[in-house]
């Protein structure tokens, strides 16, 4: 095979595997980065109960500030009743207890329900929070495991660069040039297989004269329906 279309298919190939690594990082990040979100979550869901809790405080210390005035009120009626002269005023004055004594049980009956909210908020931030603390607990292990495979990742990655130097180090300008022009826009399929005579980068038919050219390999083919550079894969080689 021409010298020049083996040094672009093997850099098309590097070129690959570079790409590749991408991924690879992602994934390795994914638990790690999953665990996170979750841990977020969770601190956003227990910020608002608390939030909520203080909220009901609020409310529940104003219904026992009314509780005190309440009391203080009734106090006082007890005080008049015993001086009381008309029958007018007795019934005004029991009225009025009576609407003191709906309003203490409607305050006490908020205060209890308010106190429950509270409770099961509270019981819902523990639960929270020991969740929290598992999660803290197994992130610094996917950490180290995360740590791990990207190092392994980073080496890699160094070898195949390495090897990407040294090949490009051995390439004419022109070649690279042209070479370089195609990956702009074919990325990863920049120099394809053919296989039963179509282009493995557009899917197009080659004529026969293209795929006679592209079996000898004696100089770069292009497809002339999409511009990739074209190569026969070894097995089909042998097989020709
Ligand atoms: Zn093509």
């Amino acid at each position: 095979m021409n010298k020049h279309l083996e040094q672009l298919i093997e850099l098309s190939q590097v070129d690959k595997e570079i790409d590749a690594f991408e991924p690879q990082i992602e994934e390795a990040n994914l638990q790690y980065e999953a665990l996170m979100a979750t841990k977020n979550g969770i601190a956003n869901e227990i910020n608002t109960l608390k939030q909520e809790i203080k909220d009901e405080q609020i409310k529940k210390h104003k219904n026992e500030l009314h509780l005190a005035e309440l009391s203080s009120k009734l106090e006082e009626n007890a005080k008049k009743s015993g001086e009381v002269k008309t029958e007018r005023e007795m019934k005004s004055l029991q009225l009025e207890e009576e609407i003191a004594k709906e309003q203490v049980s409607f305050a006490n009956e908020e205060i209890e329900r308010l106190e429950k909210l509270i409770d099961h908020k509270q019981s819902k931030i523990d639960e929270l929070e020991a969740k929290a603390a598992e999660i803290d607990s197994t992130l610094s292990t996917v950490k180290a495991d995360v740590d791990v495979k990207l190092a392994r990742i980073d080496e890699e990655r160094k070898e195949v660069f390495a090897r990407k130097e040294a090949l490009v180090g051995t390439m004419n300008q022109k070649g690279l040039s042209f070479y370089q022009k195609i990956r702009r826009w074919a990325k990863n399929t920049t120099a394809v297989p053919v296989r039963n005579q179509a282009c493995m980068g557009c899917y197009m038919a080659v004529s026969d004269k293209v795929y006679s050219d592209v079996i000898k390999g004696e100089e770069i083919t292009m497809c002339p329906h999409c511009g990739r550079i074209l190569f026969l894969e070894p097995s089909d080689a042998i097989g020709a």
